[in-house]
């Protein structure tokens, strides 16, 4: 089942939560068994181009000035703490072992607005969210996870889709609209 995009501005400000979104990490991987030794990241670095990191500045979509050229990081030992303990889904053991986000075009993202855990699935490689076979594995993460998937793209100011059941994409909405910032 799909559902219309939230507005921007509620996307916005669950992207913006740093705090948010280190809970989030914790609280979903503890529901998963651990980090796949089965899965390395080997030649993939997708998430140090589609998603953003805000200690250093870098916008989504954007390659990271430290991706070394034979590939990996540049600066693994010294790498931002966001980077330490980021681990995208795959490696978590969702999704086949063929889905690794280099091959597959979506990094999965796992996050938390206002106590409630959903999923950022980002394009990472452009066209792979046009696939049918892409949104029938990202609807099945989302029943699996039993969360609110959110589609986007680094380059679009709104989410493509949400997937999910109506209460929990009905509970992300209300969360988001939650965390919005309080301004004059
Ligand atoms: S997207 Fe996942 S598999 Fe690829 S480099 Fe990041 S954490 Fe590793
Ligand atoms: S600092 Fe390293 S791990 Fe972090 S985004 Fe850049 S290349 Fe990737």
């Amino acid at each position: 089942m799909t559902w219309a995009p939230l507005p921007a501005h509620l996307a916005k400000a669950a992207a913006g939560n740093r705090h948010a979104r280190r809970g989030a990490r914790k609280e979903l991987y503890a529901t998963l068994t651990a980090v796949v030794e089965a899965r390395p990241c080997g030649s993939c670095s997708a998430c140090c181009t589609s998603l953003g990191v805000q200690s250093l500045r870098k916008p989504a979509g954007t390659p990271c000035s430290h991706l070394a050229a034979a590939g990996g990081c540049g600066i693994h030992a010294r790498r931002p703490t966001a980077c330490k303990e980021f681990f995208c889904l795959w490696r978590m053991g969702v999704l086949d072992d063929g889905d690794r986000p280099d091959l597959a075009g979506v990094v999965l993202n796992p996050k938390t607005t206002g106590g409630v855990r959903w999923v950022q699935a980002m394009e990472s490689t452009p066209g792979s969210l046009e696939r049918d076979e892409t949104f029938a594995k990202l609807n099945r993460v989302a029943a699996e996870l039993n969360v609110a998937l959110v589609i986007c793209r680094p380059s679009d100011q709104e989410p493509i889709d949400i997937l999910g059941s109506a209460p929990n994409v009905e509970a992300l909405a209300t969360a988001l609209r939650r965390s919005l910032p309080v301004t004059k």
